[in-house]
């Protein structure tokens, strides 16, 4: 029993979906396979801009139209005019309007974003499941919402493991035993059938939860990149590949920002000890990255930036110290409006956090603690991280950036950066 996911990026366009079908055909199986599927290219992006346009009451239609029409011309190249394809997707974009007209509310936009987003994954995965059938690879088409079982947390919906473990194992399980299947990413579905999502570039964690439910053998993450590096090729000239990775190292670099892989796709896979490849689909002969049990030999140097970071200093108002209390406020504040504390590193007299620009967190953070710091923020930020860091690394890299803060401990290099202008 196996699961491969395939991101945006994999099925982008039409030679991509066919990618995707030899990719199926020489390292998959004609069973015991879960195909995983997000929405294609730059969907996501595009429906979130959608939903946004409705809202704003400008010309949404438009916006549809490009959507409809970029998922058109991908069917046109992969199937016969009369096929079955094309009376689906007609009929998916109607639902998709109907959900925009009917299903959203602006006052409710969280809830409102995951009835709308979630057509990226449903129109994929329809086309291509009927792409494989027309392969001759028999797969059934599978909406992955009445499975996936979560809260109502829009657009980050906490996922019910026990009862999707029971009804992906009751439902799924039988099927695979006669054919693979195919099914969405990112997408779950509430107690009362209402369509959550799993965050943003969320399809990762959907694989490791049906592998976790169907206790599989492992996990294939099908990507760009020949698998995990020691750094961004967009950034560094020069990576290298990571062999194997443990667990913990992995989920390490995407706390740091690494963002090869959703940080919440380690841990079911680590409860059950399933091992998780990320392979290049450019290259799927390769071996990738292997992520299991066992720490990596390698301790490459491993440049992670987290772009969009903002930087808060808290003074004491009367030049008293930073006291327990002091930051026992700070931390409340944080942990009240749910923000995510990346860095922290205090004086005598203040302390600084890095945290994720999320403009209306912070107004909420400044307003609960002005009264009692002087705060300075600093905007445009990035984190950068590196682990098993060495001399000429950051002699190599530093002298890139403006520096604003820095933390060393024997392993892990960590600074508060912005571009050089
Ligand atoms: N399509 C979703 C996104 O772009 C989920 C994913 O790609 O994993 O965020
Ligand atoms: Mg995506």
């Amino acid at each position: 029993m196996q699961v491969f996911k395939f991101g945006g990026a994999s099925v982008k366009d039409a030679e991509a979906v066919r990618n995707v079908a030899y990719i199926i055909q020489n390292f998959g199986t004609p069973t015991h396979l879960v195909v995983v599927v997000s929405a294609m290219g730059k969907t996501t992006n595009a429906l979130e801009k959608l939903l946004h346009t409705y809202f704003s009451q400008a010309d949404w239609q438009n916006e549809l139209q490009n959507i409809q029409q970029y998922h058109w011309e991908i069917a046109q190249k992969l199937f016969p005019n009369n096929h079955i394809i094309f009376t689906a997707l007609e009929y998916l974009f109607l639902q998709l309007k109907e959900a925009l007209l009917h299903k959203t509310n602006p006052e409710k936009y969280d809830e409102s974003y995951d009835q709308v987003i979630c057509f990226g994954e449903i129109i994929a995965t329809h086309i291509v499941s009927q792409y494989l059938q027309e392969q001759a690879i028999a797969n059934e088409w599978i909406d992955i919402r009445n499975y996936i079982k979560t809260d109502t947390t829009w657009r980050e919906g906490k996922v019910d493991f026990a009862w999707t473990e029971q009804l992906i194992r009751r439902e799924i399980l039988p099927i695979l035993q006669e054919k693979i299947v195919v099914t969405q990413g990112f997408l779950g579905g509430t107690l009362g059938n209402k369509t959550t999502t799993l965050g943003r570039e969320g399809s990762d964690y959907t694989a490791s939860i049906i592998a976790y439910s169907l206790n599989a053998e492992k996990v294939t993450i099908w990507k760009d990149v020949p698998g995990i590096l020691n750094a961004d090729p967009k950034k560094v000239p020069q990576t290298q590949l990571y062999e194997t990775l443990s667990y913990t190292e992995a989920s390490e670099m995407t706390f740091y920002g690494a963002n090869v892989i959703h940080p919440k796709t380690i841990k079911p896979l680590a409860n059950k000890n399933i091992p998780l490849f990320v392979r290049s689909f450019l290259e799927p002969t390769q071996a990738g990255t292997c992520i299991n049990g066992i720490a990596s030999q390698q301790n490459l140097p491993t440049i992670i930036f987290k772009p969009n970071q903002v930087l808060l200093k808290f003074g004491v108002k009367d030049l008293a110290f930073i006291t327990e209390e002091n930051l026992a406020k700070i931390l409340h504040t944080f942990t009240q409006v749910n923000a995510k504390i990346n860095l922290m590193q205090s004086s005598a007299v203040s302390i600084w956090i890095v945290t994720d620009f999320q403009e209306h967190k912070i107004l909420k953070i400044k307003d609960f603690l002005s009264e009692d710091f002087t705060i300075f923020q600093e905007n445009h930020a990035q984190l950068l991280t590196i682990l098993y860091y060495d001399e000429k690394t950051l002699k190599e890299l530093l002298p890139q950036y403006h520096l604003i803060l820095e933390q060393k401990t024997a392993q892990t290099f960590r600074a508060v950066v912005k571009e050089k202008s």
